[in-house]
Formats: C-alpha cells, structure tokens, sequence
C-alpha cells in the first residue's frame, strides 16, 4: 500500500478579516521547498474562500471550507451553503462535525454523515471531526463515544478524512497522552475497516486539539497520525509554517 501522505490542516474558525489572507503567500514562502511531501491547506472562513483561492493561486497551499449544507443540490435553505458552491469557488476539502458544531448546533451524528456525503457528491473531500468530552475520557467511555462517532458520522468511503479531536484538548493547554492519542487512531482504523475492509488504510486520520510548533513534532512521530487539524497556531503563518516543517516528512 502507497504511504498516506501527510496533511496538515488549519481551521481559521471565525477569525480574520481580508488582511489575514496574506498570511497564505507568507506561509507558502516558508514551506514551500516540502510541498510534495506534506499537503497543506487552510481553512478559512466562508466568505473569504474565493479570494483565498487567489492567494494561493501562485502557491501548492490548498483551501478547504469550515462546513457545508447535507443538502447535495441548490434548493431553498436560506442561509446555507452547499459542498457544489465550495468547490465552484475552489475549495478541495471540507470540515464536518467539528465539535463546536456538534456543540454549538446540535449537530448529530446523522447530520454529520449527511454533509460528508454531500461532500463526496460535490468532489470536496471531508474531514470528519470526531472525539470525546472530558467527562467522557474520565467516565472511561472514549471507545465507545468514538466509535460510534466514526460508525455514524462517516460514510462508507474511503476518500474521507477523520480528525480525532478530543473536545477538552480543542482551545485548551493540554493534549492526550501519545499513547492515548495512539490508542485512539487505531481505535478509529479499526473501526474504518468494519465497512472499509482494506480501504481503510488508505484513509487519514489527523490528530487535533492544541497543536502548536512545541508539541507538533512529538505528536507526527505519534503512530497512526497522518497529519494534525490545527486551529489558533495556523492564524499565523509563523506558527503554522513551523508546524508543518517539524513534521518528519519536511526533513
Ligand atoms: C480546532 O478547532 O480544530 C482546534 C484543534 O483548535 P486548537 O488547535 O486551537 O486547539
């Protein structure tokens, strides 16, 4: 099997005006020389998509959206955004079930699944977040939330994306354990394979949750991760460059 390559993503979240687009040049400059190993894409907030489409026109740094309607086709939904008008304005991939969406707007399992697949539809490929509160890490159910997150969030696909976000590491000071984080990927692997059969190995799985330059290099080395979600250190073109350069695959 072809090694998964790496991919490091940034989640802008609702952060930034027009000026921040700049950042996406600064931070080609700097990572540029290990583009073919490592993809690199950032995020940014829905209406800034097509004109960081232009940023990175002169660049290999992808661009991806935060969301998506679970409404494949154009139709009255006032307010949303289908994965067809992302990808008409150049996004490649999107994130789904980020836990401040699940939190935040309720968002089930089921709707998650439906965004992916209307990902897959429109050519964008998804990146399902998946991962557990503090309570439940400490009620020792992190198998069992996960797993069925995956079970019932993804589609029966291999050309997904699943970030392993534990909520409690989101916004915070402090990461899972490697091993723990290990444990967890593989957790995630297995239960790709229930439907995916060999196919899953081919899927990458991302590890996020406050990773910074600091701890980047630590957690690449992490078995099983193919990469990071990364939200307040890919602001920063600095931080964010450093990040994708301490991974193995830029050395
Ligand atoms: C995120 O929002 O996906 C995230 C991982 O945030 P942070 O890196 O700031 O913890």
């Amino acid at each position: 099997m072809a090694a998964r390559k790496p991919l490091i993503a940034g989640n802008w979240k609702m952060y930034g005006r027009s000026a921040a687009l700049g950042e996406i040049p600064a931070l080609w400059a700097q990572v540029g020389g290990v583009a073919g190993a490592i993809d690199a894409l950032i995020c940014p907030p829905a209406p800034y998509i097509a004109a960081a489409r232009q940023a990175a026109a002169a660049t290999g740094v992808q661009i991806g959206a935060q969301d998506c309607s679970p409404a494949a086709d154009d139709s009255a939904r006032t307010g949303e955004v289908n994965a067809a008008m992302l990808a008409d304005v150049g996004a490649r991939y999107v994130i789904v079930g980020h836990s401040e969406r699940r939190t935040l707007h309720a968002e089930s399992n089921d709707l998650v699944r439906h965004k992916a697949e209307a990902a897959l539809a429109a050519g964008l490929t998804p990146i399902v977040c998946v991962g557990e509160t503090l309570a439940e890490r400490e009620a020792g159910r992190v198998a069992e939330v996960v797993g069925a997150q995956v079970r019932e969030s993804t589609p029966a696909d291999a050309r997904i994306v699943v970030a392993y976000e534990p909520v409690w590491a989101i916004g915070g000071a402090s990461t899972p354990t490697i091993p723990e984080i290990e444990e967890v990927h593989h957790l995630i692997r297995e239960t790709l394979a229930e439907r995916l059969a060999g196919e899953a190995n081919g899927v990458r799985i991302l590890y996020g949750g406050s990773v910074g330059p600091k701890n980047a290099a630590e957690i690449f080395a992490a078995m099983g991760v193919d990469g990071a979600l990364v939200g307040r250190a890919s602001l920063k073109a600095a931080d964010f460059a450093a990040i994708i350069l301490s991974h193995p695959a830029a050395k």
